[in-house]
């Protein structure tokens, strides 16, 4: 009786932890409404997604999505890396995004997981501050 009052002791303040590392990693109230550069962001598809579960290349955990699309702003140069191509298809399915994303030829590694989901390209105010251009 004693060891499991002491176990628990142990593990809760270790699982408050890691709770507190899932809450910072990755920080989804990021929200990039407008372009710091003016205006909304001018998408470009340039390549290829691969968005890994961990924090950086050193630790890249579980490969989350394979072979899907980037764009980049041409003002800010921010990143997006999504499941489908949205000039082509009109939305995103799964997406992530980041500035100074590493790449490889037309390959961009995106770190952090998954920020959420889009299937549309005009449902919130936060999608609707991206332009997605040719
Ligand atoms: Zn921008």
């Amino acid at each position: 009786m004693s060891i499991i009052v002491f176990t628990n002791m142990i593990t809760t303040p270790i699982m408050a932890a890691e709770l507190n590392n899932k809450n910072n990693l990755p920080d989804n109230s990021i929200t990039y409404v407008a372009c710091p550069e003016g205006g909304k962001h001018n998408m470009h598809s340039i390549g290829y997604a691969f968005i890994y579960s961990g924090p950086s290349s050193a630790n890249p955990g579980e490969l989350l999505l394979h072979g899907g699309n980037t764009n980049q702003c041409s003002k800010c140069g921010l990143y997006v890396g999504a499941q489908f191509c949205p000039q082509t298809w009109g939305f995103l399915g799964s997406y992530t995004m980041g500035y100074n994303v590493p790449y490889d030829g037309s390959s961009y590694y995106f770190y952090g997981g998954i920020m959420g989901e889009y299937w549309s390209l005009t449902e919130d105010s936060f999608i609707q501050g991206f332009e997605w251009l040719f």
